[in-house]
């Protein structure tokens, strides 16, 4: 039999998909790609009548058992940069790039950042390299993030400027060797209510403690939320990522401590992002 080419293994793997994922033709693509070691779009231009690579059945089979295409290959591009990912980090959503947008936009000009519960570092890190100037650093409790957050930091040339530490802000005195205040905080914390039901490509690979937040999801900002006043700079702003029919409780949440807030929405138009500041 013929070797099967790069061009007909996608076309069987985006069949061989199509039950597990809505998306099944570009999973295919990426994955082969990634099988390649090159970039789709050259894949898509030069690669298609060249042998398809033994790793590439392998790589299928993990996607067909719903893992999220970004732990298969290890790689999430967010705000236009190249994140590494990994089963320790949420993989960054494209929704959230209004967090960072809203954050550019409303502090063009600050020199120290926090990102509280910074994962993979994406949101930290797309800001600090769109504001030159600017200092970060990115907290998370998970010890497995914090290595990833420094790889990409160190990845994407700006090392120099974040730095991640391992912290908990339900731990008294968390924030005691930040450096604070901060122009711009931001925050993407885990708010999911424990009632959900996720798709099976979160719900099995992505880590709970970044994604659930009691009951009604709302835990973490009640404790995060109101110590926000004391971590902001004067005309500091905070932006917070909350699910989106929660705006009105965390809005609330932010009111109680002494902050008014703006709603920013997503792509989808859903709410999305509070900018919390202290100025009235
Ligand atoms: N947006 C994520 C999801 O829907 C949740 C992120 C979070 O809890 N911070 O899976």
């Amino acid at each position: 039999m013929a070797e099967r080419t790069v061009g007909e293994a996608i076309r069987d793997a985006a069949e061989r998909l199509a039950g597990s994922s809505d998306t099944a033709r570009l999973d295919a693509e990426v994955l082969m790609a990634h099988a390649l070691g090159c970039s789709r779009s050259s894949m898509l231009l030069s690669r298609m009548r060249d042998p398809a690579p033994k790793g590439f059945a392998a790589l299928v089979d993990r996607r067909a058992e719903h893992e999220p295409v970004a732990y298969v290959t290890g790689h999430q591009e967010f705000f236009g940069l190249p994140f590494i990912v990994g089963p320790d980090v949420l993989i960054p959503r494209g929704d959230s790039e209004v967090l960072v947008e809203a954050a550019l936009a409303a502090r063009p000009d600050a020199r120290t950042v926090l990102d509280c519960g910074t994962g993979s570092g994406a949101l930290l890190l797309a800001v600090l390299a769109n504001l030159p100037e600017a200092q970060g650093v990115g907290i998370d409790r998970s010890p497995g993030a914090r290595v990833v957050a420094t790889a990409n930091a160190d990845a994407l040339g700006l090392g120099a400027r974040a730095r991640i530490v391992e912290a908990d802000w339900h731990a008294p005195g968390w924030d005691d060797a930040l450096d604070g205040p901060f122009d711009l905080i931001l925050a993407n914390p885990p708010y999911v209510e424990t009632t959900v039901a996720l798709d099976r490509s979160v719900a099995a690979y992505e880590p709970a403690e970044a994604l659930y937040s009691g009951e009604d999801g709302l835990d973490d900002y009640r404790i995060l939320v109101p110590q926000l006043p004391r971590l902001l700079s004067a005309n500091g702003v905070a932006l917070v990522e909350i699910g989106y029919r929660q705006a009105a409780s965390v809005a609330a949440i932010g009111q109680e401590a002494g902050l008014s807030s703006r709603l920013h929405r997503d792509l989808g138009n859903r709410p999305r992002v509070l900018e919390f500041s202290t100025a009235a």
